[in-house]
């Protein structure tokens, strides 16, 4: 399998090789160059297979020759080993139609580790066989930090640098990060925002000084290695459900569009799906882009649900590439366009394309709180803020009768507990998997928000 960008300019690449690139060299991200199919007949014989007997299965065909099945079967087993639940992402039913598909029983408590546990085998792996290692620098606003940390603590060949802004992350969050004693792990709290972290980011990966003696890697959804794994908890619901027969509808509490992302894979790979719905909250710029062809970024408005603040979502580049006929000179010329403008129309053919497939709908604090409200007072579950507004997005969908609605659980409760217990009155616990988060010593480095502190200060700490 090869890779392409979706610039159309950078190198096609073997699926090691993007696994440890970040952004392909021409700013685009690497796409596969078609997409694998699996008959109605080969995902029926899917049913029933265990969590990571199925993601080998699913997942084969993008790895191509870079693993056998063998390895990547006991690599998938290695991963899934780690989750609490023993079914990895179980369903659980909320009415006759209503579903929750629950990723969030990994180390971190977020469907972050699903990916990630996953990746932090492969980087290790593909390092080992070129005798190399990895300088991960990454910023967080919370869920990808503590997922990545957990993933490559106390590896030989890689080691991690995460910048989070002080002060904006949750306890739990925060925790989860600085209290991983492993000589690998790096944690930097940064004076600043988020988005000033993800730009410091950016520029150590063009910052000569550090490039020379370091391999810069990514963790972010950029990495193709992690939609990958994504794809397969759809095929283990839709089969779950009556799947191939059955078609399912998914609704994707969604930021960077990376979770969704990995649903229109699934479904381009054949299996039958009724609809993606994309949930935002307020910070609506994929609702606009959907229903109305408007791309355009706003200021951020802080929720409840921070994981789907965002102005720009990295991954909605490799949909309007895919359904807008994959002509990456035109998609190096649009996002040109967008990066001057921070506006952009979409094509006909990718609002045509995109609409075949996907719906969008927008849910503000009072749409989440109900939501949350709904499902602890008349299902006895109680959903995280993210989840809250994916739920309202498919309950208030117009669907075909008989057809499931899968809302995607991205987060457990006990990650949010101020707002889950604004709206519902009830503090969820944390599970006690996570153990004494709360007694752990903390470490982390503390530095002022000038792109040259941090620099200096990974350089000095690199190996
Ligand atoms: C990362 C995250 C999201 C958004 O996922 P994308 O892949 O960026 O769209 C939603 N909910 C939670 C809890 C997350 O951590």
């Amino acid at each position: 399998m090869k890779y392409v960008s979706t610039r159309g300019s950078a190198p096609a690449l073997d699926f090691a090789g993007v696994t440890l690139a970040g952004l392909a060299s021409d700013s685009g991200l690497y796409v596969p160059e078609e997409w694998p199919q699996f008959s109605l007949d080969e995902i029926a014989a899917m049913r029933g297979l265990p969590y990571a007997e199925l993601a080998a299965r699913v997942m084969q065909p993008f790895v191509g020759d870079c693993l056998s099945p063998d390895r990547l079967g006991e690599l998938t087993a290695k991963a899934y080993g780690r989750f609490a639940h023993a079914a990895v992402t179980p369903l659980t039913q909320l009415d006759e139609r209503q579903w929750l598909l629950e990723l969030f029983h990994g180390p971190t408590l977020a469907f972050k580790d699903v990916a990630l546990q996953l990746l932090g085998l492969l980087f290790e792996e593909f390092l080992e066989r070129e005798n190399g290692s990895l300088t991960i620098v990454g910023a967080t606003s919370g869920d990808t930090g503590s997922a990545a940390i957990d993933a490559v603590a106390g590896l030989d060949r890689v080691e991690i640098f995460m910048l989070h802004p002080k002060g904006r992350v949750s306890d739990v969050q925060r925790r989860q990060m600085t209290t991983v004693r492993a000589p690998n792990v790096h944690n930097i709290a940064i004076d600043g925002s988020f988005d000033d972290a993800q730009a410091m980011v950016k520029r150590i990966f063009t910052d000569r000084d550090v490039t020379a003696n370091h391999r810069i890697g990514a963790v972010n959804s950029i990495n193709w290695a992690r939609l990958m794994a994504q794809v397969v908890y759809y095929f283990a619901a839709a089969l779950q459900l009556g799947g191939p027969e059955r078609k399912p509808a998914f609704s994707v509490p969604t930021g960077n569009f990376g979770d969704i992302f990995a649903g229109h894979v699934a479904a381009r790979m054949g299996l039958p799906v009724e609809r993606l719905i994309v949930a935002t909250n307020v910070n609506d710029i994929l609702h606009r882009a959907l229903s109305a062809g408007d791309y355009s970024t706003g200021s951020v408005t802080p929720t409840a649900a921070p994981s789907m603040d965002i102005q720009v979502s990295s991954n909605f580049e490799r949909l309007l590439y895919d359904v807008g006929g994959r002509d990456g000179a035109a998609m190096a010329e649009q996002m040109r366009g967008f990066e001057a403008e921070r506006a952009m129309r979409l094509t006909n053919a990718q609002r045509e394309g995109a609409s075949a497939l996907f719906t969008s709908m927008r849910a503000d604090e009072n749409d989440m709180a109900r939501a949350m409200r709904w499902a602890c007072e008349n299902c006895a579950e109680i959903v995280d803020p993210h989840t809250a507004i994916g739920l309202h997005a498919a309950r208030a969908s117009e669907l075909p009768p008989g057809v499931p609605a899968v809302t995607l659980a991205t987060a457990h409760p006990a990650k949010f507990p101020d707002a889950v217990e604004r709206a519902t009155g009830t503090r969820p616990a944390l599970p006690t998997r996570v153990g004494d988060l709360f007694a752990r010593e903390e470490a982390y480095a503390e530095l002022p928000g000038t792109y040259e502190a941090v620099r200096d200060h990974i350089l000095e700490h690199a190996v």
